[in-house]
């Protein structure tokens, strides 16, 4: 399963793109987007782990989850992205755009989390329920498993690591993401 750093850095990457392209048009957007909200689409990429955290806490308490509530359950269904989707489309229609893009950062962190998951294996065994509530059926695609390369989350997550630092260290495409 893609780790945490992987998560947050596809996320704050892609988050970085949609602003790019928007701000080339949409100049007025440019008093919203701030690094900020890049922070926020850092977190939300590693939203749907919360699971792992919870799911914890229970089985320490002794309390054994449905299925559905387990890592890879709900919340690694598009269904968990949905109200945020929906508050952002009522923020626009009542003209608040700064909450409004916060709820779509949410929303695009949540589906690139369970679309990576799906990819490289993550969440779930049986995969990603896409048709959540409708169905439980799970997909993966599981490239890291069928790799065979060992600890290849582990590995991914090492070099997306020391991708980021020198990012920072060197500053190259550091302007760029901060713009
Ligand atoms: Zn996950």
């Amino acid at each position: 399963m893609p780790l945490a750093i992987t998560h947050m850095v596809s996320s704050l990457y892609l988050v970085n793109a949609i602003q790019k392209r928007l701000l080339k048009h949409q100049q007025h957007y440019r008093a919203i987007f701030s690094s900020r909200l890049l922070f926020m689409a850092a977190l939300a990429g590693l939203l749907p782990d919360i699971d792992i955290v919870y799911h914890a806490a229970f089985y320490m308490a002794g309390v054994t989850l449905p299925a559905w509530l387990q890592h890879g359950g709900i919340f690694h269904t598009p269904l968990f992205a949905l109200p945020f989707l929906v508050l952002g489309l009522a923020f626009l229609k009542y003209e608040r755009p700064r909450p409004a893009v916060a709820c779509f950062i949410i929303t695009v962190g949540i589906l690139l989390h369970i679309l990576l998951d799906f990819v490289l294996g993550g969440g779930a065994d049986s995969g990603i329920m896409w048709l959540f509530p409708f169905s439980q059926q799970g997909w993966s695609i599981n490239i890291l498993a069928k790799s065979g390369i060992p600890h290849a989350a582990s590995l991914l997550d090492g070099l997306v690591a020391i991708f980021w630092l020198a990012v920072l260290e060197t500053g190259v495409g550091l302007k760029r993401i901060m713009e």
